[in-house]
């Protein structure tokens, strides 16, 4: 695989954490890799990635992995608020508004290797490579709704979340656990179990405004588990699938 050096950017620190936990994944939101190279290395910006992935497929490695690059900004998931230190930051040449609207085979396939050198390199888990708007939901909606997932998850680089027809006993053992635990209505359901996954509920707590916004990160993420289409009527299926999952393999690598 090759990287390219001939950029760098300025934007970055020393990591507070010796560990690197996590991949981000984003999107640029700009027109073009040139725009994007000249943003991400621009100082007065203050914002940076380790590498950006241009729709072509080239590799752009701007901040060494050793540094804290500066992509997520404010950010949480699962007790770590500090995301930049502990994590791989990858922005990918693609905006929503541009003719860049599309995510390349070119860029997915290097995306790809890329993310399976990292994995081996620091041993991710494939519950820590998340998107922008996992560990930001309020905030950020990257890497979108057409970002394909589900090829990550053919590759193994990200948990499948199993779908059975025969997951009533299931959802009534947890249904049940809530009764008992005297967590009553589907909202506060639903944040015990995406806060137990690793997203921030602070503010889903406090305004259904948020809380909906926090769904959405989620929907825009797991949509492609097509019997479980999105909405507020089912949606708490999948998440609770979802939940008994990361219970069950949250520590297997
Ligand atoms: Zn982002």
């Amino acid at each position: 695989m090759k990287l390219i050096h001939k950029f760098k950017s300025p934007n970055f620190n020393n990591r507070n954490s010796k560990i690197i936990e996590f991949v981000i994944i984003h999107y640029t939101a700009l027109n073009s890799t040139v725009e994007s190279i000249n943003y991400l290395c621009s100082k007065k910006n203050k914002v940076s990635c380790h590498y950006l992935i241009s729709s072509d497929g080239k590799i752009y490695n701007l901040v060494h992995e050793n540094k804290r690059a500066w992509h997520a900004g404010k950010s949480f998931w699962r007790e770590n608020s500090d995301i930049n230190s502990s994590s791989i930051g990858i922005e990918l040449d693609y905006s929503p508004y541009g003719n860049n609207n599309k995510y390349t085979i070119q860029l997915i396939n290097s995306l790809l290797k890329l993310l399976k050198r990292i994995v081996k390199n620091h041993n991710i888990l494939p519950i820590n490579i998340l998107g922008h708007s996992d560990v930001a939901p309020y905030r950020k909606i990257d890497p979108g709704k057409t970002f394909p997932w589900h090829i990550l998850e053919h590759n193994n680089l990200i948990n499948k979340i199993y779908i059975s027809k025969n997951t009533k006993i299931l959802h009534n053992i947890i249904d049940k656990w809530f009764l008992k635990h005297r967590i009553k209505t589907k909202k506060r359901r639903i944040l015990f179990m995406l806060s137990y996954i690793g997203y921030d509920i602070s503010l889903a707590l406090k305004k259904d405004f948020f809380f909906n916004m926090l769904l959405a990160a989620y929907a825009s993420r797991y949509k492609y588990y097509s019997n479980y289409n999105y909405n507020k009527k089912n949606v708490d299926k999948i998440i609770k699938i979802h939940f008994l999952e990361i219970i069950l393999t949250k520590l297997k690598k």
